[in-house]
């Protein structure tokens, strides 16, 4: 199927790998996939390098060996890939060669952005001043990231070497939903809207996203609206709620085990003496990011906006319009408590950067690992009668 449309986030550019200066690796603790034509590249390497290319590359499961530290293969000390050192920058997989770069695919296009599980690329989203887009661009802008990869050469030419239109290449029987694609496109314009609402505070463009995200599912699932309650004790509810979603993280699969326990430690310190405490912690971490220019609401803005538009379209193939978007608040509600959690720990004293490893590693985690995302939309869309109450109250 021909794509017509390409979109980047608009800080695209900015991004530069880090590389041998790199505070982490993306080479580490992740089985890095290998496509198709990368693993037939390999197999056809027939210089001295090909033995080690067979010993290092697991062909029958089409991804690189980790070392016992979970390390890829082909990782050195120096935290330089032993293969791009021996065949250079065009024997890179599509995953090596696009990584930060995030790329969903729909039915008329595809949307890139920049992981903010890559330390370098959550540093330049929190740094954003200005509120993240994503725009549209030439298919050439970005070929040298795209144009050699497997998802680009989905492009069919017709026989006058013309490219044919998307939506009639659905029309011919791929099926793809297009009207519920162009309602989540819409419903996300909405959505980035009210996130970048400076007006108001974040908390009630997080309520609001969250209402207009939950009204959408209601409408796509044929429900009315659920039965009013009502609660006593707002805040507390807000407690309840965040702590149960804090909770989620432990069913999550983790890539590097140390990461665990770092979170538990995290949650016994900021709900095990309940609501008040957690309350006070709120407030005087608020005052204190006031206080040092932390900027704190931007960073939940760019956060939330940068979920938004990873995501949210991705409904289209499973559903799940609420758990997307409750999911950029929830992604940034949480991220924001490990900041509470880390100020702590650091006698009531934390930087930017603390701030962007916080969120690189959550980041990391979750979207390095496609069952996460798949059991947080699970878990997430679980909590919609609940949020539903709360939203109403706040109205
Ligand atoms: S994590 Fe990001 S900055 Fe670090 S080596 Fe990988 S791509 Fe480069």
């Amino acid at each position: 199927m021909m794509k017509t449309m390409y979109r980047v986030i608009n800080y695209l550019e900015e991004f530069k790998c880090l590389a041998d200066k790199c505070p982490d690796t993306c080479c580490s603790g992740w089985a890095i996939e290998i496509d198709e034509k990368s693993l037939k590249k390999y197999s056809e390497v027939s210089n001295s390098y090909s033995e080690i290319l067979t010993e290092k590359i697991d062909a029958d499961e089409c991804v690189f060996r980790q070392k016992e530290n979970g390390d890829c293969s082909f990782l050195c000390e120096n935290k330089l890939c032993d293969m791009y050192i021996a065949l250079g920058e065009d024997s890179l997989c599509d995953t090596c060669r696009l990584y930060p770069r995030h790329i969903e695919e729909y039915g008329d296009g595809y949307e890139m952005n920049l992981s903010a599980s890559c330390p370098e690329a959550a540093r330049i989203l929190l740094a954003q001043e200005e509120p993240i887009a994503m725009v549209d661009t030439d298919y050439y802008e970005v070929a040298g990231a795209m144009a050699d990869c497997d998802i680009a050469d989905d492009d069919d030419e017709n026989a006058d070497g013309e490219y044919s239109d998307g939506e009639n290449a659905a029309d011919d029987g791929d099926e793809f939903d297009w009207e519920l694609y162009r309602t989540l496109l819409d419903t996300r314009a909405d959505l980035m809207d009210i996130v970048r609402d400076r007006s108001i505070p974040y908390k009630d463009r997080a309520v609001k996203i969250v209402k207009v995200a939950s009204e959408l599912q209601d409408k796509l699932d044929g429900i009315e609206k659920n039965a009013e309650e009502q609660f006593d004790e707002l805040d507390e509810e807000y407690f309840y709620l965040v702590s149960d979603i804090f909770e989620c993280l432990k069913e999550l699969e983790y890539l590097k085990p140390s990461r665990e326990g770092l979170l538990n430690e995290a949650g016994t310190l900021l709900f095990s003496e309940g609501s008040d405490h957690w309350l006070e912690l709120h407030k005087a971490f608020t005052k204190y990011c006031d206080e040092n220019n932390l900027k704190l609401e931007l960073k939940k803005e760019q956060i939330t906006a940068y979920y938004l538009y990873s995501y949210f379209c991705g409904a289209v193939y499973d559903n799940y319009v609420f758990a997307k978007a409750f999911g950029a608040v929830a992604h940034t509600v949480l991220i924001s408590e490990l900041w509470i959690a880390k100020w702590v720990q650091n006698g009531k004293c934390i930087c930017s950067e603390d701030m962007v490893n916080i969120l690189y590693e959550y980041a990391r985690e979750l979207e390095n690992s496609n069952p996460n995302l798949i059991k947080m939309d699970e878990l997430l869309d679980d909590f919609k009668i609940d949020v539903d109450m709360l939203v109403r109250h706040n109205e």
